[in-house]
């Protein structure tokens, strides 16, 4: 098996190349999903942010809030790192759980859909390769201005937060462009999907498992053998 790391810009399109790759019955695992539920109330990593953020950061419900704790971080790196420093290890834990779940049902692959995999050189590290969602940025403004009502003001503010989808390009090994209509980028996610699958990559980790496997039961048959000896 090997991993794929998947990411975009802020509504390039990654949610709707996602929901295609988990219609041909791709394994996606979701950062975002697991961001959240790391900090639901009761696990330790919610209570760490409680214990350093205070209380002030909670809704009404005793829940989080993301908005709060997002506009926090955003101008302090100091208290970014340190929330970094608390939810990152949970999240990798639960994304290393999952792979091995995906590993173990003998998936070729599986893709990880990483909001900053980009901005992050360890991350990429670990794939073997990386898909960017690309989506051109005029296009990519008038479809946030569509999808969340805000002003063309609000939106050009958001996105200047980010790093620029064109800065991503050479970063990625394979490109999905949703610039066009939707079953143009039905065809590019199609066209991926065909080339990871006969792709080759997953014979190592495959083989050192078989290997591992075997070695356990050949352990296991000779230690039975002395206890009927
Ligand atoms: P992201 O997950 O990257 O934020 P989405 O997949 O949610 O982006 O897409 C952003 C918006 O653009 C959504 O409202 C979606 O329905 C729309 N959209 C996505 N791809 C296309 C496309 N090829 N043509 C037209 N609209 C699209």
């Amino acid at each position: 098996m090997f991993l794929v790391g998947l990411s975009g810009g802020i509504a390039s399109g990654k949610s709707t190349v996602v929901s295609i790759l988990r219609e041909l019955g791709c394994a996606v695992i979701d950062a975002d999903v697991i961001a959240r539920q790391v900090v639901q109330r009761g696990t330790p990593a919610y209570s760490q942010i409680l214990f350093y953020f205070g209380e002030e950061i909670l809704l009404k419900n005793g829940e989080l809030d993301r908005e709060k704790l997002g506009a926090i971080i955003f101008s302090n790196p100091e208290k970014r790192a340190l929330l970094n420093s608390i939810t990152h290890p949970p999240i990798r834990r639960v994304m290393l759980r999952q792979t091995l779940y995906y590993f173990f049902l003998g998936y070729k692959y599986v893709i990880l859909d990483i909001p900053m995999l980009f901005e992050s050189r360890t991350l990429t590290r670990y794939m073997k390769h990386t898909v960017l969602v690309y989506c051109d940025p005029q296009t990519q403004v008038e479809r946030l201005i569509r999808r969340s009502g805000l002003s063309r003001e609000e939106v050009q503010k958001r996105l200047v937060a980010q790093l620029p989808i064109d800065s991503k390009l050479p970063l990625a090994d394979h490109v999905i462009d949703n610039s066009g209509d939707r079953e143009s980028t039905r065809r590019h996610v199609l066209q991926l999907h065909h080339r990871l699958e006969s792709s080759l990559g997953y014979l190592p980790t495959r083989i050192a498992a078989v290997t591992v496997a075997a070695g356990m039961l050949a352990l296991v048959w000779s230690l039975l053998r002395r206890v009927w000896q």
